[in-house]
């Protein structure tokens, strides 16, 4: 039997980091088996729902790449071109509801109670076999001890969650349900359901919740919570995949940057750790930085450009090869496009390796030096400021190897140590301490941009 597998989101407004992962985790398990990923919006409670927290789980799939394989337009269900039909949406699914409502009520196993259906709920303990945490018992409550019969139609005509959840994966023929632990609860419910329906109910496996650092639950506020501040803060949406497979799947042998295709071989549901993962900044963090020194040159142009545009720097008017040139002096340096909270470890010195700090400098008329660094620089010597100004003034050719000679010449010349020249230099050029190869920077910001700076640098500072 072919699996078939769902991610079944409520339109909140909001694409959880959890709900993400659960996503990906079907997608996974759907690709490493061949079966079926089906995509459900679960938007029966029309109150709440709005297109535009439809388009935001919409829009957060395409974004991590996770392609549903079928929906109501597809017909025979083959998916000929990825990700371009459905998605189911219960909303217009409240005929089935009915019918199927109908089913319980002439099998006697649902019955009318104040205008509302409640579900006759079976009153032995119910034992949940589960792919993750084992075989969960789940006893009656005292409160169900009394009743414990539930609504599965409200009184306004509107299904009930546990309802619809359960006529849609077996209407859908679900082989397996993974979704969040926090569902694990329902699932008693869901079990009586299609035993009421006499059907087989499919397997479960539900997966550890992701916690907080500090171990409590994230709630809508914190950060990381939302794909959202990911999608916003330009990190890779292969990054993002990478560290959400380990926040619950390990590859064996302490592999952390794994290519999706391998994980598509290696990902199974035993595997799945039954302990709550923890957000881990650090890591997200890292696996961003990774992913960013293996991407193409065309592309982290791309992403550098949108970081700067955000920083309000535009280089339209910059020459292509220019442009090209000034981001290649960061790509292998630049840890992340921009300077956000979802980003933030507690281990960052002063400068995090941004887009900005490797390349606003290329596309300021002039660059500021802060206060702060300007006091620091006071003692540096004017002489040597002009000395290097002579030198790199008199170059045939400005290049990176020249400016390398004609610096370490002036030093020797001095007779002073060579960061006397280029760490005032660096900050000349680019109002930092820190950044790219700083003869390779300054080959590409050429000889003008380079000695007006250090006139100004001069002026100022020294
Ligand atoms: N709509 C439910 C949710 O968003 C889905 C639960 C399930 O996956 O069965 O939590």
């Amino acid at each position: 039997m072919s699996v078939r597998v769902r991610f079944a989101p409520s339109p909140t407004g909001f694409l959880h980091i959890g709900g993400a992962r659960t996503a990906l985790f079907n997608w996974l398990y759907a690709k490493h088996t061949g079966g079926t990923f089906v995509l459900r919006i679960e938007d029966t409670d029309t109150a709440r729902n709005t297109q535009e927290a439809v388009e935001i789980i919409l829009s957060g799939m395409r974004w991590l790449g996770l392609d549903w394989d079928e929906g109501p337009t597809s017909g025979d269900g083959k998916a000929s071109s990825k990700g371009s039909y459905g998605p189911y949406f219960q909303s217009q699914r409240s005929d089935l509801y009915k019918k199927r409502v109908r089913e319980l009520i002439d099998k006697g196993a649902a019955y009318e109670h104040e205008g509302a259906i409640k579900f006759r709920m079976q009153r032995e303990p119910i034992v949940i076999p589960d792919l993750v945490v084992g075989d969960v018992r789940r006893e009656l409550t005292d409160r169900e001890q009394l009743d414990p019969d539930f609504v599965i139609f409200r009184s306004d005509g509107q299904p009930v969650f546990h309802f619809v959840n359960v006529v849609d994966d077996l209407e859908m023929k679900i082989t397996h349900v993974i979704r969040g632990e926090d569902h694990l609860t329902n699932t008693a419910k869901h079990l009586a359901l299609f035993k009421a329906f006499g059907v087989e109910p499919p397997k479960y496996a539900h997966i550890p919740l992701i916690l907080n650092p500090d171990g409590t639950k994230m709630s809508k506020r914190d950060r990381g919570a939302s794909l959202r501040e990911y999608i916003e803060a330009l990190c890779l949406p292969e990054a993002v995949v990478n560290y959400l497979f380990l926040l619950g799947w390990s590859p064996k042998g302490d592999r952390e940057i794994v290519p999706l295709d391998e994980v598509i071989k290696l990902f199974d549901l035993p595997q799945i750790l039954r302990h709550n993962a923890r957000f881990d900044v650090d890591k997200l963090h890292w696996i961003n930085s990774e992913y960013v020194r293996l991407m193409s040159q065309e592309r982290f142009n791309d992403y550098s450009v949108r970081a700067l545009e955000r920083a309000g720097i535009s280089i339209r008017s910059f020459d292509p090869s220019y442009v090209n040139a000034a981001f290649s002096t960061g790509k292998e340096k630049v840890k992340q496009f921009l300077d956000v909270d979802v980003l933030r470890t507690k281990n960052e010195k002063k400068h995090i390796a941004t887009t900005k700090v490797f390349s606003d400098f290329y596309f300021l008329p002039q660059v500021e030096v802060d206060a702060e660094l300007s006091k620091e620089l006071n003692g540096t010597n004017k002489r040597i400021m002009q000395a290097e100004r002579e030198a790199l003034a008199r170059l045939t050719t400005f290049n990176a190897d020249a400016v390398d000679a004609a610096t370490k010449k002036v030093a020797a010349d001095l007779g002073v140590k060579i960061g006397l020249v280029v760490h005032p230099t660096r900050v000349a050029c680019t109002g930092r301490t820190v950044g790219p190869s700083l003869y390779h920077l300054m080959e590409v910001l050429g000889r003008q941009r380079v000695l007006e700076r250090i006139d100004r640098f001069i002026a100022q500072c020294v």
